[in-house]
């Protein structure tokens, strides 16, 4: 999906706000792999996700994301930060993207440009977020890959 295709799925789902909240419960049970290095960013991620029932795997840096995603843990959607220790986001998702080719990864990154966003699609990454986001944002995204 490119970017001008989500930003007419983003108004659509304005209209739908209240539907998505119900929308969630489709998600108890799922799990879904954050990749994000800061902890106050991590935990407000994890408080999104407190009501939602999906089970979440926490790494901090690339090279743990693609051991993660390497093991047999069944994991439906990444959340992918850019910038990242060891291995940042843009070549953990090319990485990723050799042997899951079908997993959503959402990229999120501050202080985004432009240049950011493009070579995010580039390397495979579904979805473009920049922080601070709203979580409805980073949940209708997630609905539209996981409902
Ligand atoms: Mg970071």
């Amino acid at each position: 999906m490119t970017s001008h295709e989500f930003d007419v799925l983003k108004t659509h789902s304005e209209h739908k706000r209240f539907e998505s909240y119900k929308e969630t419960r489709k998600w108890k049970g799922k799990t879904i792999l954050i990749v994000e290095d800061v902890p106050s960013n991590f935990q407000l991620l994890e408080a999104y996700f407190s009501r939602t029932g999906m089970n979440i795997i926490h790494v901090e840096n690339g090279l743990e994301a693609i051991e993660v995603m390497k093991s047999p843990n069944a994991i439906d959607l990444i959340i992918m930060d850019i910038r990242l220790p060891k291995l940042n986001g843009i070549r953990s998702t090319q990485e990723i993207r050799k042997f899951r080719p079908d997993i959503p990864i959402i990229a999120q990154t501050a202080f985004a440009m432009d240049s950011d966003k493009e070579l995010c699609i580039q390397s495979g990454c579904d979805a473009f977020l920049s922080k601070p986001f709203l979580k409805q944002e980073l949940f209708d995204i997630i609905e539209y890959y996981i409902s």
